[in-house]
């Protein structure tokens, strides 16, 4: 095993021991109740887990990309719901490295302690949908402030936030020479905020997942909040895109491995015609399946986390990763509940509720088709398409 195999080795054993600690009732009565997991979300923050990206100067642990995928990984493989925290880490792609010194002294030795959490990332609006560039929300600089109109959607943990990093338009569209010119991220203290421009609406939706809409009218920032440079925030989201895409890719793994896990136990145990199901090709084979496309989606994210961590380009691998590992947790998921016969569908079983919670994953943080238009155009050379 190499140093860097048996860090990531003892960082899993640690995870896996933590969320041993969360039982799957935990898990089943939290989405039922569509509560969000503030117990696990605090244990994973005290045992440090969640700021594993942040530098040890500013109180994290400054680990690599990779492995606070093998957190994400090992947190889903177990079981649990990790889309309630992933966000303080894939954020984490736009505030290392493009927050100015005097934030991040600002904000990271809190986030290390748990005492902010930076769990919002307001991007999606609802009248642009995947096309970034035409948002709506606008910045207009008064002084020494910002002041923010617009309406965000999908605006995931926003309740259980007290940052949110947020895109906004500084310049028309229409003003700018490339359309993704003119937009820049902020950091809102949505704490301060709430109820002096910005309104939080929950969104009930299939899984429990904390999403929101998030209003904003006549929202007065500091003009110190602005990230890095006005009107090259796109560029700076992409940088933390690329972090999300590779983490959620490592989630999905997660997944897919729990789901292969638990149907080749089931398929050993379960008899009818007087022998295990799994000896059948028919119910054998598609575990193998299922557990190939994992490994080999597993090697991908691997790949664009050692992209990353070593600051190379790394936008073809990340979507890659991310959609290989996608396409691998829901092809399991649905081996799963096939291996399970009817009781795939009943709840204590949990393959219901990781069967709905997987299934995100093939339309956010970016809908399948799109990584094929981006891998089509800017590796393949194809003419665009929209
Ligand atoms: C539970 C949940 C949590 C989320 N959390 C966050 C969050 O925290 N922050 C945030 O900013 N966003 C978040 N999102 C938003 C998510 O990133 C978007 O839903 C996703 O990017 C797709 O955008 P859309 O829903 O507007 O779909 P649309 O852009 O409207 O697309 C709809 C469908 O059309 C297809 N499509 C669109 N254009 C094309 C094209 N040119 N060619 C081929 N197909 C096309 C898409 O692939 C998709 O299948 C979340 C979404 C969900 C559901």
């Amino acid at each position: 095993m190499s140093a860097r195999e048996h860090d990531l080795h003892e960082i899993r054993e640690a995870v896996a021991k933590l969320c041993a600690s969360f039982p799957m009732e935990y898990w089943r009565e939290t989405d039922r109740e569509r509560r969000y997991p503030t117990e696990f979300v605090t244990a994973l923050t005290r045992a440090g887990w969640l700021s594993c990206l942040i530098p040890e100067e500013y109180g994290g642990s400054g680990l690599t990309l990779a492995a606070a995928a093998a957190v994400l990984e090992e947190i889903q493989k177990s079981g649990a719901n990790g889309a309630a925290c992933h966000a303080q880490m894939y954020t984490m792609g736009t505030v290392l490295r493009h927050c100015s010194e005097a934030q991040k002294k600002k904000y990271l030795p809190k986030i290390a302690k748990g005492e902010l959490r930076l769990q919002a990332f307001g991007v999606t609006e609802p009248s642009a949908g995947t096309d970034t560039s035409s948002i709506r929300t606008t910045a207009v600089r008064k002084g020494d402030r910002y002041v923010i109109n617009g309406q965000k959607v999908w605006t995931s943990r926003a309740e259980h936030s007290d940052l949110m990093l947020l895109l906004a338009r500084t310049t028309p569209r229409e003003q700018v020479q490339k359309k993704t010119d003119g937009m820049s991220v902020f950091i809102v203290d949505m704490k301060a905020a709430l109820g002096k421009g910005l309104a939080i609406r929950p969104i009930r939706t299939m899984i429990n997942h904390a999403t929101t809409e998030v209003f904003l009218e006549d929202l007065e920032i500091p003009a110190e909040n602005l990230v890095g440079e006005e009107g090259q925030g796109f560029r700076y989201i992409i940088d933390g895109m690329n972090a999300e895409r590779i983490l959620i890719g490592a989630e999905c793994i997660g997944d897919a491995r729990w789901f292969v896990a638990k149907a080749t136990a089931y398929a050993n145990e379960r008899k009818v015609f007087g022998r295990p199901i799994g000896q059948n090709q028919g119910v054998q084979f598609p575990i193998a399946r299922a557990h190939m496309a994992a490994e080999a989606a597993a090697l991908m994210v691997e790949r664009a986390a050692g992209l990353y961590d070593s600051g190379k380009p790394c936008g073809p691998e990340a979507n890659m990763a991310k959609q290989l590992a996608a396409e691998a947790s829901w092809q399991a998921g649905d081996m799963c509940l096939q291996t399970h016969g009817g009781f795939g569908f009943a709840e204590e079983y949990d393959i219901e509720r990781k069967f709905r919670e997987t299934r995100l994953y093939q339309i956010a943080p970016i809908s399948t088709n799109l990584v094929l238009c981006y891998l089509a155009e800017h590796v393949l050379h194809l003419p665009r398409s929209y």
